[in-house]
């Protein structure tokens, strides 16, 4: 059906690679592009598939716009980092090709998340004919595709949405985080912030708690309320959620490491002289910490993500929770990346499965809730990531 190029070869770029690898009549040929070539052939040895590598600095416009322009393919399914977001958007533009991507930009100096750089882009792409997909991982992604099908078929109006991601894997190490540590400790350690009454409230980080027991015996967890980018977009597409939160689990272990971690200054992402020349604490931290890649073959335990819904139906009040359950194990034999990556990169290929075929269309730039929920979510079941709507308490 036509060639895309994958643009980052981390944990996530893995998956996506496998994805696509595996449903060869949608995407014909696979480019997979990253700044050190060497991470791409790693990933290409391992494929059952020919796929062409190329390495590329993407924060370069006119570099990426070359490759492009050499490459010629539909569609580039961004899983480089945040920082990349607007560069290779840029690129896309000058190269006439359509855009996906997992995370929503975020300027390196700040640790910001919102969507209004690269909503701006919304008339540019028009123009120009094509469609960019934004946040087409699990969360965001799956979960707005979750909020958007539960609002299709069991709900007239939706008015609370509670997103809660548990990982109740263990990999064995003191401290270790499951995607790019620079990404998801800039998250953590953000402001909380969550949606009550037509506004965005905020509060310290990790200031809420709960516990929360998994269906299908994954276990009982402590989760935290945190700000996700996700909600933005929601609360835009969906003016009638009163109210609107993301919670997430974090281990006791985790929080003590980051709490001591943040107190010495090893999380700030402000630069600072060290002998003679500046360094970021969080870029260093980063280089000491494991790859996330290699907590694939250590990690055991299931991950467990979902919404929870309340609204109303026919005058009547309704609660439904849409979940996946994913396992650690699983994933690595199947495509040699744990669980996290995997709830990334499955989405990140079935929303560019969604672009290819022609299913989801448009001209310019588009959160996943905006398009038709149910050919995603069949394809959910169908590679990998298997759901169930169930009604709590019920
Ligand atoms: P990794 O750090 O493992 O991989 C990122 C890759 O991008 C690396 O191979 C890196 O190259 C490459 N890269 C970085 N900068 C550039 C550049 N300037 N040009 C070209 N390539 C570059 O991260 P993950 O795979 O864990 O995460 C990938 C993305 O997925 C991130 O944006 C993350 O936020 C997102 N994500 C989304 C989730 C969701 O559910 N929506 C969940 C988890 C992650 P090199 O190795 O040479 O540094």
């Amino acid at each position: 059906m036509g060639k895309v190029m994958i643009i980052g070869a981390g944990g996530v770029g893995r998956v996506v690679a496998h994805k696509c690898a595996q449903i060869p009549e949608v995407f014909e040929e696979i480019v997979l592009a990253s700044r050190t070539v060497s991470k791409c052939e790693a990933i290409a040895a391992d494929l059952k598939r020919p796929v062409t590598t190329e390495g590329v600095d993407a924060d370069n416009v006119d570099e990426l716009t070359a490759l492009l322009k050499k490459h010629n393919p539909e569609l580039v399914i961004n899983v480089a980092l945040p920082y990349q977001d607007l560069s290779i958007m840029d690129a896309c533009l000058n190269a006439g090709v359509n855009y996906l991507d997992t995370a929503n930009y975020e300027p390196p100096e700040t640790a910001k998340f919102e969507y209004k750089w690269q909503w701006a882009y919304q008339d540019r792409f028009k123009e120009k004919g094509l469609m960019a997909l934004l946040g087409s991982g699990f969360d965001p992604g799956v979960t707005n595709v979750y909020t958007a099908y539960l609002k299709k078929h069991y709900f007239d109006e939706i008015r609370e949405l509670d997103i809660i991601d548990v990982n109740g894997g263990d990999h064995g190490q003191p401290f270790a985080t499951n995607f790019n540590p620079e990404i998801n400790i800039r998250e953590v350690s953000a402001d909380c912030r969550h949606w009550e009454k037509g506004t965005f409230v905020e509060t310290p980080p990790m200031s809420l708690k709960q516990s929360f027991t998994c269906p299908e015996e994954v276990g009982t967890y402590n989760i935290y309320r945190m700000y996700h980018e996700e909600l933005e977009s929601l609360t835009k597409h969906y003016p009638t959620l009163e109210k609107a939160q993301f919670w997430m689990s974090f281990g006791d272990n985790y929080l003590k490491h980051l709490e001591v971690l943040r107190n010495v200054g090893m999380t700030r992402i402000d630069p600072v002289m060290f002998e003679g020349r500046e360094i970021v604490p969080l870029q260093f931290l980063k280089a000491l910490l494991p790859d996330p890649g290699s907590l694939g073959p250590l990690t055991k335990g299931k991950t467990c993500i979902g919404c929870v819904v309340k609204g109303v139906k026919d005058g009547k009040r309704v609660e439904k929770y849409v979940y996946n359950i994913c396992s650690h194990e699983g994933a690595y034999a199947e495509v040699g990346s744990q669980a996290i990556s995997y709830t990334t990169g499955v989405p990140a290929m079935i929303g560019a499965k969604m672009m290819m075929e022609g299913k989801w269309s448009g001209k310019g730039v588009f959160n996943m809730e905006q398009m038709d929920p149910d050919p995603f979510m069949d394809d959910l079941n169908r590679y990998g990531l298997p759901w169930k709507v169930v009604t709590p308490g019920a």
